[in-house]
């Protein structure tokens, strides 16, 4: 079932949504099909409820629907993969915030780290600045895998029938947190630095995911982009090495990591300021835009 499912704010609660396919720009109500349930609980009992999602007529249109994250508060932090595209591994080591590798060279193997469940916020939520802890606040626009089945030793062949979709997360990282306490989790897990959505599209949808293209933009003067064919490592590789010796359950996310382009790519750094809107977009996902604050 090629869908769109959206989380919507709606009467105390956060309810799941599918975006009208005849017109992006509706939600409809999914509680005639799915009743009191999360989409993180839609998303572990897909197998039933998609058939049925498949087969329901005439759901009610949400009007002026806040959207929040798809999953607004994950089942447990986020994976992400850090120095996956080969230029954003050049600019990064180069830019010397790269500790302690400091380093231009490839990754042998994926870098892999987590970013708290807590630091999610919605697709147009405002981004908080956190200027007593960083003055060298950064963006990165990712393409991040929705685990349907979940599972463990998974082979790189099965690896694509694990995933039940895709979203967009920006990475949001405190550069100087980062580098200073030189394992990622602080700079990358602040509160709402996880800005994910606006959809959680499903795999059949999207089809070849590595046609599609990550970009991002600052204050609308365009910053990143890169198709997701350029992974150093790709889809199924990352399920296959996430999953070696980690049960990967339905609703993890992966963020894929970030292509050329962040701040710390020019010279010198082009860190945010409050007020700078961000745009992270991948064709056929849609597009976060996050004001900071
Ligand atoms: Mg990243």
């Amino acid at each position: 079932m090629a869908v769109k499912l959206v989380t919507f704010a709606a009467g105390g609660r956060e309810t799941p949504g599918l975006i009208d396919p005849n017109d992006e720009t509706r939600v409809l109500d999914l509680t005639p099909v799915v009743g009191e349930r999360s989409l993180l609980e839609v998303v572990e009992d897909w197998d039933r409820l998609g058939p049925e999602l498949a087969e329901a007529r005439n759901l009610p249109a949400v009007a002026g629907p806040t959207l929040r994250a798809p999953f607004p508060v994950p089942r447990r932090d986020l994976f992400a993969v850090g120095k996956n595209y080969r230029e954003h591994v050049a600019e990064f080591g180069r830019s010397g915030y790269d500790t302690p590798q400091r380093s231009e060279d490839l990754p042998d193997k994926p870098i892999v780290f987590s970013k708290a469940t807590t630091s999610v916020t919605g697709p147009y939520d405002d981004v908080e600045a956190h200027t007593g802890i960083t003055s060298e606040l950064d963006y990165e626009s990712e393409l991040a895998v929705i685990i349907g089945r979940g599972g463990r030793g998974i082979s790189y062949d099965d690896a694509m029938g694990h995933v039940w979709g895709y979203t967009i997360v920006n990475d949001v990282t405190a550069r100087d947190v980062q580098r200073d306490h030189k394992q990622w989790l602080l700079g990358k897990s602040l509160d709402t630095h996880a800005p994910m959505g606006p959809w959680a599209v499903t795999a059949d949808e999207v089809g070849d995911v590595t046609s599609l293209e990550v970009s991002s933009s600052v204050n609308g003067e365009p910053r990143q982009k890169a198709p997701v064919a350029d992974l150093i490592f790709d889809v199924p590789e990352l399920i296959r090495v996430i999953s070696a010796g980690i049960t990967l359950l339905p609703g993890d996310v992966i963020a894929t990591g970030t292509p050329a382009g962040v701040g710390i790519g020019y010279d010198p750094p082009r860190f945010l300021q409050p007020g700078d809107v961000v745009e992270c977009a991948i064709t056929g996902l849609g597009a976060l835009r996050n004001t900071i604050r």
